[in-house]
């Protein structure tokens, strides 16, 4: 997903507020976010959606067949579907099923207990309205739309909402089914575009056409999209540098075909770029896509949104791109098992933007890419948030601007960057086509350097303020004497951080809980002694006789 910085910028904030504070869940927001017996006792493996999208009434209608294995001996699964929904049949077996529908979930019971370790299928026949967009992607629902020559057009995007508003599924972001078919019925005039390959057109009745999509992995749910416009179909091959050929295909609004031909070549050396970095694109099956949206941009596997108005800025590369194809990596390959540790997806996401610059304008400009967000940093809540309730509420955006200084700055902890590149393709390797959790992520990194390196990620995820460095100095004949502890950080942090000294350049000091000095001669008397370029912490300067010596 893309952050809302310009729109923050303008001063209008498209951001949905959540409106309950972080201890009132309620048992709605488990049933959304927690996994519970009815849940874990199976995991889907493959999906089968048809719909038919009716764009003048804004409606769907279809079945999702779900084909899910027992893990436990059960009689009932709880699926998730919007309650504005309607759940026509739920059939089984050529047998009808009974199902209780609770706010946005639905208990479907089998007339007889589901062996643990069978596959078994149900198909949920639906229809409704689903929700509209207010303001795609950050709230999620469906978009109807015109595209300029007043003709429909139309897409969906529900990260953090969760698809279950359009389509019924297991809608928890740890289940994934490992491949998917899509098959989107459309007045015969338009195309629709869902993920990965285009495997067929049908066509049934005479005024319209079903497209027939399939995805070859394992996909998030929110990932499952559906576009539907006079798309013109651009082809294009890109050898990566393992020497495979990987498809490329656009779908574009008909007449920006060749604003597109010539705007996406970008995404040669940006793959690339991504490949150098994190390996292998990782759906080489599927290809790569964009698809042209009526709204910003959106990480879809295998079927990018993209709706930057072919627009670079800052770098010669357009924002949406690189970000929602870095999502590729991180996002869609590595995948987290809970909303709460969505960080996992953007900072790591937003990082890749900062590598992307490093790549084609080098280190220097990389740090300036940073700095240039570090103002949009708010610390007003925790990078992670509470587990099991799918949740979404934060104020700020500092997965994203703050989490990219986070790994910057662990790299510098680190100073060994062979070994922090050679975490980032290994995190890429080990956790394919998975997902995973925050401790995950830090045990891996803990194995890959033989260090433990908790009290680092704990400290910058789990708590909203940043470690603050408390400083003063003292003139000692030619020497500047500073004095320097760390506050606002668990006992165990120890993260070291370079200052700017006049003869020997950078050098690292260790702050620990209790003021230590150093004595240094600097270039000139000011209080640029701290080179913040490298890690991320705030500066807080106090009066020598405040302090108890
Ligand atoms: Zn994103």
């Amino acid at each position: 997903m893309p952050r809302y910085l310009f729109f923050l910028l303008l001063g209008i904030c498209l951001f949905q507020f959540n409106t309950y504070s972080q201890n009132s869940y309620t048992r709605f927001d488990s049933l959304r976010g927690a996994l519970n017996p009815y849940r874990t006792c199976f995991d889907v493996y493959y999906y089968d959606l048809s719909i038919q999208i009716d764009i003048k009434n804004k409606s769907i209608h279809g079945v999702n067949h779900v084909y899910f294995k027992t893990i436990s001996t059960t009689s009932t699964i709880q699926l998730d579907l919007f309650s504005n929904l309607i759940i026509d049949s739920i059939c089984y077996n050529n047998i009808k099923l009974d199902f209780q529908r609770d706010s946005n979930a639905f208990f479907v019971q089998f007339p007889a207990p589901l062996i643990s370790g069978n596959n078994y299928t149900v198909s949920v026949y639906y229809e409704g309205n689903p929700i509209i967009a207010k303001k795609a992607p950050w709230d999620g629902g469906w978009v109807f739309t015109q595209d300029s020559l007043k003709r429909p057009w139309v897409g969906v995007a529900c990260e953090g909402i969760g698809a279950s508003l359009w389509w019924p599924m297991k809608d928890h972001l740890s289940d994934e089914p490992d491949s998917m078919r899509m098959h989107y019925t459309v007045p015969s005039s338009l195309m629709a575009v869902g993920n990965g390959i285009l495997e067929s057109i049908t066509t049934m009745h005479p005024d319209t056409k079903t497209y027939n999509w399939k995805v070859s992995y394992p996909i998030n749910s929110y990932n499952v999209t559906c576009n539907i416009a006079n798309y013109a179909h651009l082809q294009d091959k890109h050898v990566q540098l393992n020497k495979d050929t990987l498809a490329i295909d656009y779908y574009v609004l008909d007449y920006n075909k060749e604003k597109a031909l010539s705007h996406f070549k970008q995404v040669h050396p940006m793959l690339t770029c991504y490949e150098n970095y994190f390996g292998p694109y990782p759906f080489y099956k599927d290809g790569f896509a964009m698809v042209e949206t009526p709204y910003w941009g959106m990480e879809h596997q295998g079927a990018i949104a993209y709706g930057n108005d072919y627009t670079n800025k800052i770098i010669q590369f357009d924002y949406i791109i690189i970000h929602e194809s870095g999502h590729e990596w991180w996002g869609n390959n590595v995948s987290t098992t809970d909303h709460a540790e969505m960080w996992i997806h953007e900072s790591f996401t937003t990082y890749t933007e900062n590598l992307l610059v490093e790549y084609f304008y080098g280190y220097d400009m990389s740090v300036r890419y940073l700095n240039l967000n570090k103002p949009l940093i708010k610390n007003i809540d925790p990078i992670i948030g509470p587990l099991d309730v799918n949740y979404e509420g934060w104020q700020g955006s500092d997965m994203y601007y703050k989490g990219a200084w986070i790994l910057h700055t662990f790299r510098n902890v680190l100073q060994n960057d062979s070994l922090w590149f050679s975490i980032l393709k290994g995190m890429q390797q080990e956790f394919a086509l998975k997902t995973v959790n925050t401790q995950n992520i830090i045990q891996y990194i803990n194995k890959k350097t033989n260090k433990d390196y908790t009290w680092f990620f704990e400290q910058y995820l789990y708590h909203a303020k940043p470690p603050v460095l408390e400083f003063y100095t003292e003139k000692i004949k030619k020497n500047i004497r500073i004095y320097y502890k760390w506050e606002n950080v668990r006992p165990d942090f120890t993260m070291a951080i370079p200052i700017n000294t006049k003869d020997a350049g950078l050098k690292y000091i260790t702050p620990g809980l209790d003021f230590n000095f150093i004595d240094i001669k600097l270039k000139k008397m000011n209080k640029n002694i701290f080179n913040q370029n490298f890690n991320y912490y705030l500066l807080k300067e106090i009066k020598s006789n405040s302090v108890n010596k």
